[in-house]
This record gives C-alpha cells, structure tokens and sequence, in this order.
C-alpha cells in the first residue's frame, strides 16, 4: 500500500527544519568530508516500487543529502561569489511552487507576467537604470548573456534568423572581450553559430580591465580584414578579480561602430543600489544590455538573474516563435515566452519582489556596505601582515591575495598557496576558492552571506594563517 499521504503536519516539519538550519548554520561542515561517489554509493539502485512516508524520505535527507552539502548558506562560504538565500524568499520559493505557474503567456498567469514587470521596474529605478529598458528575469547570467548576444545577433543581421549562417558566404562576426571575461560568453559564441575562433581577447591594462584602444585596434583590424564586429561585452565586477571595465569609454566605441554592446555585471550590479557606488554602472545608460543576479548578491536564492535591454523588440525579433496553439488573444500584453529560448517559466519575480519588500532598499543598502567594509578590513589585516601580499585592487567585497615568504616563488609558492587552500576547506571551518592573476595563483575570500560578522573573517583570517605555519 502507498504511504504517500502529506499531510499539513508535514508542511509544518519541512518549515520547523528549514528554521532550526538558519538558527545555527555553524554547526556544518562548510566542505563535507565526503568523496566522489559517496552519495551514489548510500542510495538503492532503483526508484521505489510503492509510495513512501514523508518521514523516511525527509529522514534520508538529513542522513544522505545535508552530510554531503557544501553548505553555501554557512556565514563562513567565502568561495566564488558567497551567496546568501533570505528566509523570505525560500517563503517565497515554496509559495511560487505551490501555484506551478508555467509563466510563458499572460494568460498562462497574469500575475506572474505583471508582477514581474513591477519587480524589473523597482529593481531598475533602484539601479538607476534608464526607465524605458526593460528587465527581464532568467535563471543565470549565462543564459541571459546567451540572450543578448543572440539579439546583437540579430541587431546585426536579421536574415541570420531565416536562413542561418550555414551554406552561404557570411563573414566572420565578432564578439569583443578580456582575459577576465566570463567563460559563459565563449559558450554562447559555440551556440550561436560564431565560433570560438571569433571570440577577440582585447588587452587589459594594470587594474585588469579592458583597454578601450586596444579594443578599437582590434576592431579596426576586424574591418580591414572583412569581418564583422558583433557585440563587445563589458565586465563590471569580473568573475576573479571584481575589476570594473570603462563602460563609458567602450559604449563610445561601440556606438561609434554600431556594435551591440553588452554589460556583464553579473555579482557587481547590484552594489549600484548604493549611492556612493552609483558610478559603478556609469556608463550603462549608453550600453544595449546588461545582466545583474540577485541570486548572487542580493539574498534571492539560486535561480533569479535580471537581463535590462534597452530595446526589447530586438530580443522579440531574435526568440518569438508562436505556433498555433499558444496564440493569444491578448494582444496588447506581454508574454514572456517570445524573450528567450525557454518556454514554461519558473514564478522567479516573486522571490525577488518578496526581498525588495521584506528588506527594503536601506536594508539591502546596509548589509551590501557591511560586507564591503568587511572586505577591505580583510584586506588591510593581508597588507599589514608580513610574508602575505594582495593580488589584486578590491573595490567591493571580494579579495585576493596570498602568502609569500621571503625566497619562494613559482611552482613551489603556487603549490603551498594551494595546499593552505586545501589544508583551510579540510577542516570544514570555512571554504575559498582561488584563482590566477597574470599567471600567478591567488587565494580568493569572497564576502556576500547575510550572517556573516566580523568574527568569521577573523576565524578564516586566523585559519589561514595557521595553515601557513605562521601560528602555533
Ligand atoms: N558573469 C560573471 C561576471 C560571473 O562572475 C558569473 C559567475 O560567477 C557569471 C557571469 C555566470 O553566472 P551564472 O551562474 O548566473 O550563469
């Protein structure tokens, strides 16, 4: 016989577990202590043959799924970009599942159409986004890159979209980046028909950011030679370094080429939020596009990644296919079906709109500051402590740096430098990744939790130290 009943006192053991993890989330592992096929090892092999209880199914989750979790929600998660998901908008996660809107057409769920165009609009005038963009939620940033390159795509070549770029003449386009860049930009250059090969690396200055006459040389070079020059993506807060790429500058040189520019500000945008880092997105208003995730740094939890557009007709143009059975009568509304590859969507503006309000804009504001300040005080304990350096400026919440005693370099500094990294994840205290700088590895501490204090960057500051033979 099934046991699959769900009863409300399950919803209520779901909601009593999800609160006991956020009262002390210290008491995790960060890193689990498991290996490669652990997980796989403690499951059976097949799916049940009859319905279990809700019990033993939540009960295996706390003895296979949770040991085995790199816990992102824990204060001390400095890797990548150190995420936070808001209790609210877990609320807000379970509710959107609840209602399972497939979100393609207006009439699919009106709410979840117009909510959004709300959300986008809030988030817009928080970001100081010119108000006749439109924003447009995605899951990732790769994905909404994807979507604006496919519309510079179009933007430089409507016949693209009828008769592909395959079996005729067709000149090699281009996409303009750096060494810093994303990897998700090469990715969408293999999908789109543009090829790797065309993807131009243009030279960074000192400070790791695109160097707008290297960019127009490059672009120069391109014409002479008979290819066309597709889109320039622009990275306001780099994936390893946070470095902030002149904006401004560059979307001159776009407009003066009639190039597609892009702005890639996946974790940094939302700093914009903050007066004093309003200059952050200077620059953007003369942009075509640009990607901001409030599942990166602003405690909505993973998916939530916002594209802007400065003319969403064009994205129409690249994505809208209708056949006959989702036609509409509606004809004046929109449906976010015709703005990207996917068709159902996920209530993601739901959980955005519940953090704008449950936060508000000072809320957001302050513990963006906090982590910041939080930042620069790691940094400033790295710059006063012998035999360690920092690699790289640190505008906003990120740092690298590393150790380096007197007399060691190359393989061998890189090597101790990566076995403190492993020595400081092992013990499950804390969690950084790394990443090169000019060929030279560099520890990385990202700060981005919304329970993170001051004492869990000294806890991580003392660890690493202490990995480094330098305490007892
Ligand atoms: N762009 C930048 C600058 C990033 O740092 C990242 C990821 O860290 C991405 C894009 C990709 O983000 P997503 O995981 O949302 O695709």
């Amino acid at each position: 016989m099934d046991q699959n009943r769900f009863e409300r006192d399950d919803f209520d053991r779901v909601g009593a577990w999800i609160a006991q993890y956020f009262e002390n989330p210290r008491r995790y592992r960060v890193f689990p202590q498991v290996r490669p096929g652990d997980v796989i090892g403690a499951l059976p092999d097949e799916a049940p043959e009859y319905g279990e209880s809700f019990e033993r199914i939540l009960a295996d989750f706390e003895r296979v799924v949770v040991p085995a979790t790199t816990h992102w929600n824990h204060p001390r998660f400095f890797a990548y970009f150190a995420t936070s998901a808001a209790p609210v908008a877990i609320a807000a996660e379970a509710l959107a599942a609840t209602l399972d809107v497939k979100a393609m057409l207006w009439r699919t769920s009106p709410a979840a159409t117009e909510l959004e165009e709300v959300t986008m609009r809030w988030l817009g005038r928080l970001l100081g986004v010119p108000p006749e963009w439109t924003g447009i939620v995605y899951d990732t940033a790769s994905i909404a890159g994807f979507t604006a390159l496919a519309a510079s795509r179009e933007a430089l070549d409507p016949t693209i979209r009828e008769d592909g770029m395959s079996g005729r003449a067709l000149p090699a386009l281009r996409i303009y980046i750096t060494d810093e860049t994303h990897s998700h930009v090469e990715k969408a250059a293999l999908v789109l028909g543009v090829g790797r090969r065309n993807v131009v690396r243009v030279e960074c200055d000192d400070e790791f950011r695109m160097r707008p006459d290297a960019l127009s040389a490059r672009i120069a070079a391109d014409r002479d030679a008979g290819m066309l020059p597709m889109a320039i993506v622009a990275t306001v807060g780099t994936t390893s370094t946070t470095s902030v790429d002149p904006v401004r500058k560059i979307s001159k040189i776009a407009r003066d080429n009639g190039i597609w520019l892009h702005v890639d500000a996946a974790y940094a945008g939302v700093a914009a939020i903050i007066p004093e880092f309003r200059s952050l997105l200077d620059g953007v208003e003369l942009a075509d596009s640009f990607v901001v995730n409030p599942h990166k740094w602003m405690f909505v939890p993973m998916d939530c990644s916002v594209l802007f557009v400065k003319n969403e007709a064009i994205v129409r143009r690249a994505f809208s296919l209708v056949p006959e059975y989702l036609t509409t009568p509606e004809a004046d509304a929109v449906n976010y079906m015709d703005y990207g590859l996917q068709l159902g969507r996920r209530f993601r503006a739901l959980k955005l709109w519940f953090v704008l309000r449950h936060f508000g804009a000072v809320g957001i504001r302050q513990r963006l500051r906090d982590h910041i300040a939080l930042a620069q005080e790691f940094a400033h304990w790295v710059r006063a402590q012998p035999h360690w350096e920092i690699l790289a400026p640190h505008p906003l919440s990120v740092v690298c740096f590393r150790y380096a005693p007197p007399g060691s370099g190359g393989a061998e500094l890189e090597a101790r430098n990566a076995a403190i990294l492993e020595a400081v994840n092992a013990t499950g205290e804390a969690f950084l990744s790394h990443t090169k700088i000019n060929g030279r590895y560099a520890l990385r501490l990202a700060i981005g939790n919304l329970r993170t204090t001051r004492s869990d960057v000294e806890f991580v500051w003392d660890l690493l130290k202490r990995q480094a033979g330098m305490l007892p």
